[in-house]
């Protein structure tokens, strides 16, 4: 038995625009073990990002508990959650995020040394990080000078460097051809296979695949559970 790394015990969202309420996750409940991939699946609107942004303390819910660790990050003093977020959890966002000044390999770099490991130290790793996604030899490199696919593997590698425990991941597969979006799968069940706890958004049932679990969002719930995403397939029209 392995202890659940997050942990969602009736999460609600809600985004106040003008004198409307929009209720982007309600009632939300789950959980995710270690060793465990979970799948978000939804049409456009059904609250896959807002889940993420919550589960990797970049927004509080309106209500209920996130645990991350065992630790409770809703009420957690904001230098703890930032020092959680970057020793702990790793996010892959969906324009990637990565910083324009500095190379690859920097930026693969900078969660390590902003978490006190020596420069020298945090170099080897993010080159080692670098390599499981296959683009070592883009070290030099600055973001302007790769293509999406590229840049999203950059941004994979720093959400894999160091320790991660939880590895969070909106749409990492969009920017890439089938072939690079197989190899990330790869990379990301291989690190979750290695102990780490992943949740996966994403809108193509092939990448679900690779996950444990599906969970399936409309309108901010879980509206089903599944081992196979793939009599999901329906419920998917009019996705983004
Ligand atoms: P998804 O990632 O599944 O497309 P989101 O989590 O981005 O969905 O959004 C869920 C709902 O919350 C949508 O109705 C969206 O318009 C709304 N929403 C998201 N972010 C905000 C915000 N910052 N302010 C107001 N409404 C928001
Ligand atoms: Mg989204």
């Amino acid at each position: 038995m392995s202890a659940p790394i997050l942990k969602f015990v009736g999460v609600s969202r809600v985004y106040h625009s003008g004198d409307e309420d929009v209720r982007a996750l309600d009632e939300v409940s789950f959980h995710v073990d270690a060793g465990e991939l979970v799948a978000v699946m939804g049409p456009s609107g059904s609250g896959k990002s807002t889940l993420l942004a919550l589960a990797g303390g970049l927004d509080v819910p309106t209500s209920g508990s996130i645990t991350v660790g065992g630790t409770e990050v809703t009420t957690l003093a904001p230098t703890s959650l930032a020092q959680l977020r970057r020793d702990r959890i790793g996010y892959v966002f969906q324009d990637f995020n990565l910083i324009s000044e500095l190379t690859a390999a920097e930026n693969v770099a900078l969660p390590r040394e902003l978490a006190g490991v020596r420069p020298r130290a945090a170099r080897r790793e993010a080159i080692a990080a670098l390599a499981e996604v296959g683009v070592d030899h883009l070290a030099h490199r600055f973001p302007e000078q790769m293509s999406g696919g590229q840049q999203q593997r950059i941004a994979i590698a720093r959400a894999l460097v160091g320790e991660r425990h939880l590895v969070l991941a909106d749409e990492p597969t969009g920017a890439l051809d089938s072939q690079t979006g197989e190899a990330v799968m790869e990379v990301l069940r291989a690190r979750v296979d290695a102990g780490a706890a992943g949740v996966l958004v994403t809108h193509e049932p092939r990448y679900a695949g690779w996950a444990d679990r599906t969970i399936f969002l409309r309108d901010g719930r879980v509206v089903e559970g599944t081992t196979s995403p793939v009599p999901l397939e329906q419920l998917l029209r009019g996705h983004s």
